[in-house]
């Protein structure tokens, strides 16, 4: 790694050094998070970021710019062929300012919007209370079934009576097909726009794992570093049917991106972001996106024959979630940490029919992307599967109690006894292991 910085800045450096050891020696299960090739990481951490390059390709507000801007414009062709639309833009610093830019770019303060609930696995940003976008608009939430399935009944009847500006689709926390083809329905049927936000599955949607939305949305935002395995940034596009829509609209998000909202953009990351659209449109990345989902699969048969409740009974995309009602209600964060304690991680989670708070759901989200950057494959997945049955178990004894004041020093007590236990810790040894037999970034050397 660096030299420069190990000289320069030791602590950051040991940090860093730390990182790439806990990023090696776990199973990392976030299905957000994934590893970026070293080819990405050349493109970011390059002489880029020093240049400020305000505007779009051709259109600057500072000198020096033509090399830049055949940088951005590669990214931009890049993201048009892969996702077959007409328009791209590459400057949004990430997936929350990027949809908050088709906000400003479609509606207006107040105007109702919809999109899935957060509990339900919808994101903050399509309109949850605690997100500016559920403050300045009027956010209509639509919901799942108990089945766990997106009640698009629900959706139907309130964009009727509502009649949102902007309808969401595309989730955080959802194991099944988005339904795009139902939602388009009903956008077109009050005459709302459609986002459909792929940022988790983006790259399935790439390697034909999953239904592109393009014949669907008006506009389609992804982030780049989830499934599509690039560097913190987002795409937002705009499809045929957007600009059928709105001649303007490509034009209308160019604007709020900036001058709008942003002043220079991030040259160094819309680099990487290139380099991983590239990657991207290789066989080898189709491979990897079908590999992804037979994975999760796997994982999610190998959790239910070890009499884990999997929400919707299975996957077909890259995520699951592991609902653990049966044990008890808001166990989520016990398990977390549990798994944390064996080498695993993974993040808590809201469930369907939730019956505990947000934040201490009764479920545990996880998730294939990054393990099978990897090179893990169904065989790893039987095995994780039941190393997560054994770590769950664990905490069974373990609830949650009912008055506020007894729950932190209960949760304080559980942690303490949790970092020693022989059962966990035998775990993280055949975690290490398996880690071990998969290495991540050889060719940065210890
Ligand atoms: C991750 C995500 C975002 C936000 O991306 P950030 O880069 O974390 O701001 C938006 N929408 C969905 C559906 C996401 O999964």
């Amino acid at each position: 790694m660096a030299q420069n910085l190990s000289s320069i800045d030791p602590k950051i450096y040991e940090a860093l050094k730390m990182e790439l050891k806990r990023q090696r020696e776990g199973l990392e299960m976030i299905p957000s998070e994934n590893f970026t090739s070293l080819a990405v990481m050349e493109s970011m951490g390059s002489v880029l970021t020093n240049k400020y390059s305000e505007g779009y390709p051709a259109h600057r507000y500072y000198g020096g710019n033509q090399i830049i801007d055949i940088i951005e414009q590669t990214a931009i062709d890049r993201a048009k062929q892969l996702f077959g639309v007409p328009h791209a833009n590459v400057q949004a610093l990430s997936g929350s300012p990027a949809n908050l830019a088709v906000y400003l770019t479609v509606c207006k303060p107040g105007d109702a919007i919809m999109g899935l609930n957060l509990p339900d696995g919808g994101h903050l940003t399509h309109g949850f209370k605690t997100s500016i976008t559920g403050q300045i608009f009027r956010s209509v939430p639509y919901h799942v079934k108990p089945d766990g399935y997106i009640d698009i009944e629900e959706a139907r009847k309130l964009a009727q009576e509502n009649k949102p500006k902007l309808i969401w689709v595309g989730y955080t926390a959802y194991s099944r097909e988005v339904p795009f083809k139902e939602f388009a329905e009903i956008a077109d049927s009050v005459g709302a726009y459609l986002a459909a936000d792929i940022s988790h599955i983006a790259g399935l949607v790439v390697a034909g794992a999953h239904e592109s939305p393009r014949d669907y949305a008006h506009i389609i935002t992804t982030t780049t570093h989830k499934t599509m395995r690039g560097p913190r940034g987002a795409l937002i596009m705009v499809t045929d049917k957007g600009l059928k829509k709105d001649p303007e609209l490509a034009e209308r998000i160019n604007k709020t991106v900036f001058p709008g909202m942003q002043g220079g953009p991030h040259e160094n990351v819309i680099a990487g972001i290139a380099t991983s659209l590239l990657e991207a449109s290789s066989q080898e990345f189709k491979e990897y996106g079908q590999q992804i989902v037979r994975n999760a699969k796997a994982l999610a048969s190998g959790l239910m024959a070890n009499g884990m409740k999997i929400a919707t009974d299975g996957t077909v995309n890259h995520l699951m979630l592991i609902d653990l009602t049966p044990m008890g209600k808001g166990k989520g964060a016990f398990a977390e940490y549990a798994l944390e304690v064996a080498g695993i991680t993974v993040n808590k989670n809201t469930v369907p029919n939730e019956q505990s708070s947000p934040f201490y759901p009764s479920g545990v989200r996880l998730g294939t992307p990054a393990l099978t950057t990897r090179g893990m494959k169904e065989q790893e997945m039987s095995l994780i599967a039941r190393i997560i049955a054994d770590a769950c178990n664990e905490v069974k004894q373990y609830s949650l109690p009912e008055s506020k004041e007894e729950r932190h020093a209960y949760i304080a007590r559980f942690r303490e006894e949790t970092a020693k236990n022989q059962k966990l810790i035998a775990l993280r040894s055949e975690v290490l292991e398996l880690c071990n037999k998969f290495p991540l970034y050889p060719e940065l050397g210890q």
